[in-house]
């Protein structure tokens, strides 16, 4: 790891810890409304990162077509990652169907709940709207065609944006000659991309400072302490996953904890700070790249995709608190109803998009899969805010760890 993104991570570092401490004293003595001042700095933050998005992930992946050489090697790298998705998010829910098993944080818990009224309208239109199973995944796949993509350019629709990069690089590839021009303009963009991403970076203990004092400063700690057991479920789940996939990390890429943890530290705070796997996706591109030494075809690739369907602390905190409504609801579920849940939420985090709060939404499929009360939402609302700062940062190293074991499995392959 390079001298200057060391000192860099632990500014970010630095930065976090003070925002926490300083969010709580606010909370503290009641200035919680104060926060409204400096949060504008946190949004700029979030905005500077979500500026490079489109041109990131476009020039990325259409060069990664480009370096790669072939439409088979995308395929045995988009085979390899597919697996590795899969796999890591079953692992992710088994955590969390055994912890909430074991700990049944909802026997006994306390129903003075507010239902979707406790949602925000739109949030509350979001989750009765949203669709099942079934509609969802195809959906997904049908939307992952962009029928216009100057409006997925618009509206930075990450994975239609990824399709059409994927069908322009196939296309160049073939027509070498004649692509010459907009390759060239691409190679350039991404560099461009790259070298903004590391100015923003700059911008990074700031902005993640003001956020976390804004975040602590308005929790509500009562939530905290009646939720506690639950909160404990689901971080201990998480946890336990993380481990776990901090193991693989290790294993593949023979480093040690500390060296996989420093070189990722960067993108693991910001994931925390903003809640966001897609805001936080350039700074994870730079740092996988920079600080693992993972080839940068590779991450181009697996990570843009990763952040939009990879996520294994939203699918491991979906199966939890989908227990935990029907423990608090006092309905048994059974072995049955169980498995479909295993299979909801691995299926739900796909559906879910990288932005604050998303988890919540696709919470819907999985209680509707097993006829629970969609109310139940109303009794986790208090504590998602909090919750989804951790599920997001265990979404973001497991979209790291898995550029780095496609990367450790394509570079076994070809000896390169
Ligand atoms: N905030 C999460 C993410 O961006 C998604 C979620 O709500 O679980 O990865």
């Amino acid at each position: 790891m390079q001298e200057s993104s060391k000192k860099e991570a632990q500014r970010i570092g630095f930065a976090m810890i003070g925002g926490l401490i300083i969010g709580l004293i606010i909370h503290q003595f009641g200035l919680g409304s104060y926060s409204e001042y400096i949060k504008p700095l946190g949004t700029i933050f979030i905005r500077l990162l979500k500026m490079v998005i489109v041109p990131l992930v476009f020039s990325s992946i259409y060069m990664s077509m480009i370096n790669l050489g072939t439409p088979e090697a995308l395929g045995s790298m988009g085979r390899k990652a597919v697996g590795y998705y899969f796999l890591t998010t079953c692992i992710a829910v088994f955590f969390g169907i055994i912890f909430v098993n074991l700990i049944n944080p909802g026997v006994g818990a306390d129903l003075g709940t507010q239902g979707l009224q406790g949602l925000s309208a739109e949030m509350a239109t979001k989750v009765s709207e949203q669709k099942g199973l079934y509609q969802t995944i195809l959906g997904v796949l049908i939307d992952a065609i962009p029928s216009n993509p100057a409006a997925a350019l618009a509206n930075a629709t990450v994975l239609q944006i990824i399709v059409f990069a994927i069908f322009m690089g196939v296309v160049a590839l073939y027509n070498q000659e004649k692509s010459a021009p907009i390759s060239k303009v691409m190679g350039s963009l991404e560099e461009m991309s790259l070298a903004l991403t590391h100015a923003i970076m700059k911008f990074a203990p700031i902005g993640i400072f003001v956020l976390m004092i804004d975040v602590m400063a308005r929790s509500g700690f009562t939530a905290i302490v009646s939720l506690s057991k639950y909160i404990a479920t689901v971080l201990l789940g998480l946890l336990c996953h993380a481990v776990f996939l901090l193991f693989v990390a290790c294993t593949r890429a023979k480093r040690s904890p500390l060296y996989i943890l420093k070189g990722l530290s960067a993108p693991l705070f910001t994931a925390f700070s903003t809640s966001s796997s897609a805001a936080t996706l350039p700074i994870t591109m730079a740092s996988v790249e920079e600080n693992l030494g993972v080839k940068k075809e590779t991450a181009k690739f697996v990570l843009p995709l990763g952040a939009t369907i990879n996520m294994d602390g939203t699918a491991l905190y979906e199966s939890v608190a989908a227990i935990f409504i029907a423990q608090a609801y006092g309905i048994d579920l059974t072995l049955a109803q169980q498995v479909i849940i295993f299979m909801t939420a691995s299926l739900a985090a796909i559906g879910a998009a990288a932005i604050p709060g998303a988890g919540l939404i696709t919470m819907s499929i999985v209680l509707g899969a097993v006829g629970l009360p969609l109310e139940g939402i109303g009794l986790i609302l208090a504590v998602d805010r909090l919750l989804d700062m951790f599920r997001t940062t265990v979404n973001v190293f497991g979209d790291a760890v898995g550029t780095l074991v496609v990367d450790s499995l394509l570079k076994d392959e070809t000896g390169k």
